[in-house]
């Protein structure tokens, strides 16, 4: 089934072998709740606890192609959510620190991590908003939330060639990439329209 989904992602445009490996490999099925197994190899989101949703596999697959992960390279998650985009990240090689400001998904995706055995650098309850300063600068930075403008502490937190990859809108998002040029500039693309849950600030 995840061959199957594989080929789909293809069709409709992913190229990075990386990102299609890592795909290939994560079971997505075991990210989600029981009652949705069968759906899990859907090119479709799926709600997950405290009202959030796993993303649908081409957005993961698109916004991860998008950061250029290679091994090593240093990223920061924002909405850790159901733990697979991390998952896929990790497979990519990438040291991950992700964020998560629902408690009840934090503390339930934390102890999936450790018994799946996934590695991310750190899991982090509280408002990614702010990014993590304490561990920047990052090779890249993926927010998985529709994020109504994009935070400034992101783009600060970014090393120099670093890559921002954000879904940037309230009712839906224009995925957008921010690369850093130089401590001063940034380069900005923007892709097609995306849905996100929203990204929402300061709860804690
Ligand atoms: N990457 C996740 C996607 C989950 S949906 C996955 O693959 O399953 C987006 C997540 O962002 C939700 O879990 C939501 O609670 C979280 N979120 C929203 N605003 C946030 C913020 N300010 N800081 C951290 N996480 C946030």
């Amino acid at each position: 089934m995840r061959n199957q989904l594989v080929d789909v992602l293809v069709e409709k445009g992913i190229k990075d072998k990386t990102v299609l490996n890592a795909i290939r490999e994560v079971p997505r099925h075991l990210f989600m709740d029981s009652g949705f197994e069968g759906h899990a190899y859907q090119d479709k989101a799926f709600p997950i606890a405290a009202d959030q949703t796993i993303s649908q596999p081409y957005t993961v697959a698109f916004q991860t192609e998008l950061l250029e992960v290679k091994p090593q390279m240093q990223v920061l998650e924002i909405g850790t959510g159901s733990g697979y985009q991390t998952a896929v990240l990790l497979k990519c090689g990438a040291k991950v620190y992700t964020i998560e400001r629902q408690l009840e998904l934090f503390k339930k995706t934390n102890l999936f991590f450790k018994k799946m055995n996934y590695r991310p650098k750190k899991v982090v309850f509280g408002d990614g908003y702010k990014g993590l300063p304490e561990h920047a600068p990052f090779d890249g930075i993926l927010v998985t939330a529709g994020a109504p403008e994009v935070p400034r502490p992101l783009l600060s937190q970014l090393k120099v060639g670093g890559r921002l990859v954000i879904p940037v809108g309230t009712e839906e998002q224009i995925m957008t990439l921010f690369v850093r040029t130089s401590e001063k500039e940034f380069e900005k693309k923007e892709f097609g329209t995306f849905r996100f849950v929203p990204l929402l600030e300061d709860k804690n």
